[in-house]
């Protein structure tokens, strides 16, 4: 190892580190992949994205059961979440995948170095020293590239420490037993999903959001519809609440909060901080080099690049990118396809999906209306309910709808915004259509399968000019 020079060495296996190492390993360069935990995968994998996936399923099918009598299901009142094996079958989708990574670097002849990595400075000759410290002991590899891929950790609120009540993305997945009563400080992502799975199992739940609606980052519509749905499913909520006091009671945790000036106190079993995800570039050496950092972000540009010659930063460290795994991932390919000197497009901002797995789900891409109003765009907007469609019906989930926003002058869709069932699925289309461009008219004109919920897209195009065939 001490002789070999790689033309990349990746710091960090999550989505963005792995992804970018297969992909370098498929172009032919020599590839180190650089991971200090015993398994392959990062957050994503084992306390993220996949892991909750897992618990929103099982949510999903007793909410289903929980329906039986509708669906005329005899006999399913008394039916109840078994949460060991929940937690087993959880467990099991991940270790499945964590071994799937392990056989992927093989097949790509990646070299996977279990470590921690640390940049030593400046390329000398071109060549990168990355400093390693494993369990035996001290090393370190060169190579000609390194692409920090370190990920995030959960921010806390000041002065709280994760234990059995308080809780972050991490403890909150492996809980003994499903809590009677559940707080959620922070209504992102991973606020609105935890809370959407522990009200499926039957906890009783309150969000505390500091920003005046849930999912803040969304179309203002799809907020607004979720608020809907989750004061309908009963799960309770403040907005415009801002957290002043955590604390420990003797069997639980009460959590003190303004709201309007007003102060209140709410007690629960425990409490989940989902307020956000900090940067991992605190101790990886970045210190020694010209590395650019913004609170705690690298900056770079269009391909990855920081200010250190030879050094990349992708993933959730990466300034001025979402936090999202597929973003982390297309980072990491177009950096390594740059390297290998082939053509890339660099990443789209503006073509990053998000998705949100909550019930029910959200998904969108490009501007919300608001953005695109703010920007100048004279919008026009079409918007179909999932009440009018007919495979919406069958599934019994009628929430949501879709949203077109386009620019009435040359009908090009600026963004989709959907709320409702599969809509983590449905929105890919979605991005497919702003990534060639399309136009509300040639929307319209692509045949949907019939009955779908995708025909619930085909709507909204139609509703863009006043004629949607099912409303
Ligand atoms: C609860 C939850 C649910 C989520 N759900 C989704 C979802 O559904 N879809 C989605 O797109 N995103 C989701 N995300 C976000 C997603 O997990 C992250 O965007 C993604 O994991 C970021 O990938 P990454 O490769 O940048 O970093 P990470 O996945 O955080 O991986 C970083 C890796 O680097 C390693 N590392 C750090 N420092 C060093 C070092 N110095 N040396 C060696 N190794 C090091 C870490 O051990 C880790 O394995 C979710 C996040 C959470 C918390």
């Amino acid at each position: 190892m001490a002789d070999t020079i790689y033309d990349v060495a990746i710091i960090g296996s999550g989505p963005a580190g792995y992804t970018a190492a297969i992909r370098a390993g498929q172009l032919g360069l020599s590839t180190a992949l650089i991971e200090k935990d015993p398994y392959l995968g990062g957050t994503c994998l084992h306390v993220g994205c996949i892991p909750t996936k897992s618990l929103l399923f099982n949510a999903e099918v007793y909410d289903h059961v929980k329906d039986g009598d509708a669906m005329g299901l005899n006999n399913t009142a008394g039916v109840t979440p078994n949460w060991p094996t929940i937690q087993k079958r959880k467990q099991g989708i991940v270790d499945k995948h964590a071994k799937g990574l392990q056989f992927l670097m093989r097949k790509n002849k990646v070299a996977v170095i279990e470590g921690y990595g640390k940049l030593t400075g400046p390329a000398q000759g071109g060549i990168h020293t990355v400093d390693l410290e494993g369990k035996s002991g001290r090393s370190s590899i060169k190579a000609k590239n390194v692409i920090l891929s370190t990920g995030s950790v959960a921010r806390l609120l000041p002065g709280l420490k994760p234990d059995d009540r308080i809780l972050t993305n991490i403890e909150v997945l492996s809980l003994n037993d499903i809590p009677k009563s559940l707080i959620v400080i922070g209504s992102g992502a991973v606020g609105v999903e935890f809370a959407s799975i522990y009200k499926s199992f039957g906890a009783d739940v309150t969000i505390l959001e500091m920003l005046p609606r849930y999912v803040p980052v969304e179309d203002e519509e799809v907020s607004k519809e979720l608020m809907r749905v989750y004061r309908k499913r009963g799960i309770n909520g403040f907005v415009n609440a801002k957290v002043e006091k955590v604390e420990r009671t003797k069997d639980g945790v009460v959590v003190t909060f303004t709201v309007d000036g007003k102060q209140q106190k709410i007690e629960a079993d425990k409490v989940l901080i989902a307020v956000g995800r900090a940067p991992n570039t605190d101790n990886v050496g970045i210190e020694k080099t010209r590395i650019e950092v913004e609170r705690g972000f690298v900056k770079t540009d269009e391909y990855m690049r920081t200010a250190e010659p030879g050094i990349y930063a992708i993933g959730d460290i990466a300034m001025g990118y979402p936090q999202l795994a597929h973003a982390g991932a297309m980072e990491g390919i177009v950096v390594v396809t740059h390297i290998a000197g082939r053509p890339v497009k660099p990443v789209n901002v503006l073509r990053i999906p998000n998705a949100t797995y909550c019930h029910p789900e959200i998904g969108s891409v490009g501007l919300s209306e608001a953005k695109a109003k703010e920007l100048g765009y004279d919008v026009k907007v079409g918007k179909f309910p999932f009440t009018a469609n007919s495979r919406a019906s069958i599934v019994g989930q009628h929430e949501g709808f879709v949203k077109i926003v386009t620019d009435a002058k040359h009908g090009e869709i600026l963004g989709v915004h959907i709320i409702g069932p599969t809509a983590t699925e449905l929105i890919a289309e979605s991005v497919v259509a702003l990534e060639m461009e399309c136009t509300a008219e040639d929307l319209a004109h692509i045949i949907h399968a019939h009955p779908t919920l995708s025909e619930a897209m085909l709507d909204a195009a139609n509703a863009v000019f006043g004629m949607p065939i099912n409303t």
